[in-house]
């Protein structure tokens, strides 16, 4: 088949693939449990809910301006101001369907063949797939303490006169580790001694834990927004729970931004009006649903990691924000795909392997769903593996008796 070279060269999205295994299964009304999700469970806010219906009975729907419409992008230019305490303008907003676009789109605008995008692993599954997407070279930077944070000598050793841009994940996907502040100001000072882009993934900012605020990269920078090479990336799929909205955006100098808008208007016209609506009810609706959010998962988190200490053999480092934590099994097995295959057979918990994100020996599991499905997923785990478990273990009313220890 004639596929082009570029198609060829992307894997599949290894997150998005777990969500249709654990769909599948459960739907043949098998007994899964879902800890590879990249997904809150709470409803969408009514508030989302209650403009986006209205807009659907208005049956008044087309086409937006293809950077998103005014009200949304002045929600956007709000969140921003009593977020991050910086004053932008609409032509510094651009609307995408969902940060993943907004992403993509950015990289797309800033990136000629062999330029080089730096980030840290573990890092999100889609970031080397997207720079290749648009023809760069993702450099990966592999924090030399075997930590999840980078110090800077991690980062400057991975800068080169072909470096474009840095892309920084704090709180990160999938290790869930928050940078210190002196860590995030001292990177914003690097890329612009360096004249190099700094991509901010803040998708998970609000989502911090142990009394920690949120940083904002902006507050160690002199320059205006104009002059800067700072981009924030942030949408309502996590912070809002609404991850099938499909709403994110970014927040960058206007000359960027209108060069993303005309590849995404030359893509996708423009995100889906509707859902555009539902993103400005989010927005500018009650937000108690958001601390509620995080307050949930702060003992979820609490949870999982007190299960996992007690896990003979499995390392983990406490997440100070996201819903994901990211332990090292390598006493187990040093090959996170069989080992996520294993567990997914033997037990039906839906885990991903840590090779999907850069680093060999560990599992991502998530801690969005419920506080059963953390302790039920960590026993099975448990008992697929631990040979001092006992024999059997009932899944529902099904008796499994383990034959491979
Ligand atoms: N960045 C990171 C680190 C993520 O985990 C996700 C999750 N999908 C995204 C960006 C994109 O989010 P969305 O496209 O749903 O807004
Ligand atoms: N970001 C989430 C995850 O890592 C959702 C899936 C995706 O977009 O990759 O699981």
């Amino acid at each position: 088949m004639s596929i082009s070279q570029l198609a060829k060269s992307i894997a599949e999205s290894p997150t998005l693939k777990m969500n249709e295994i654990a769909r599948t299964l459960r739907d043949r009304g098998e007994a899964v449990i879902h800890l590879g999700g990249g997904e809150p469970k709470s409803k969408a806010p009514i508030d989302a809910i209650l403009r986006a219906s209205a807009k659907l009975n208005s049956a008044d729907i087309k086409y937006t301006p293809s950077d998103g419409i005014p009200e949304l992008k002045k929600a956007v230019i709000r969140y921003t101001e009593e977020h991050y305490r910086k004053v932008v303008e609409p032509e510094n907003v651009i609307v995408s369907n969902g940060a993943k676009q907004a992403l993509s789109v950015l990289l797309q605008a800033l990136i000629n063949p062999q330029d080089e995008v730096v980030f840290v692993a573990p890092y999100w599954v889609s970031y080397p797939e997207m720079v290749k997407i648009a023809y760069g070279v993702p450099v990966v930077v592999e924090p030399e303490s075997g930590r999840f944070i980078p110090t800077m000598k991690d980062i400057e050793q991975a800068v080169s006169s072909y470096t474009k841009a840095l892309i920084i994940n704090s709180p990160g996907n999938p290790s869930g580790a928050v940078y210190p502040e002196e860590l995030i100001a001292q990177i914003v000072k690097f890329c612009e001694k360096k004249d190099i882009y700094l991509i901010m993934d803040d998708i998970y900012h609000k989502l911090i834990y142990d009394g920690r605020s949120p940083v904002s990269c902006y507050a160690f920078s002199k320059k205006s927004i104009e002059q800067s090479k700072l981009i924030v990336i942030n949408g309502v799929s996590k912070l809002y729970a609404m991850t099938g909205f499909r709403i994110g955006w970014a927040v960058a100098n206007s000359q960027l931004v209108e060069a993303m808008t005309r590849l995404q208007a030359q893509t996708t016209s423009c995100p889906s009006a509707l859902l555009q609506e539902a993103a400005v009810g989010a927005l500018m609706g009650v937000q108690s649903g958001v601390e509620s959010l995080r307050l949930m998962l702060e003992n979820n988190r609490n949870v999982m990691i007190d299960e996992l200490n007690a896990f003979e053999g499995v390392k983990v480092e406490k997440p100070g924000g996201t819903f994901y934590c990211f332990p090292d099994f390598s006493a187990y097995n040093k090959d996170s795909v069989k080992l996520a295959e294993f567990l997914l057979e033997k037990v039906r918990v839906v885990t991903v392997p840590g090779k999907d994100f850069g680093m060999e020996g560990h599992l991502r599991l998530s801690f969005c769903g419920s506080i059963k499905d953390i302790t039920e997923g960590i026993e099975r785990i448990k008992w697929a593996l631990d040979p001092n478990a006992p024999n059997e273990l009932f899944i529902g009313d099904r008796k499994l008796v383990r034959d491979w220890l």
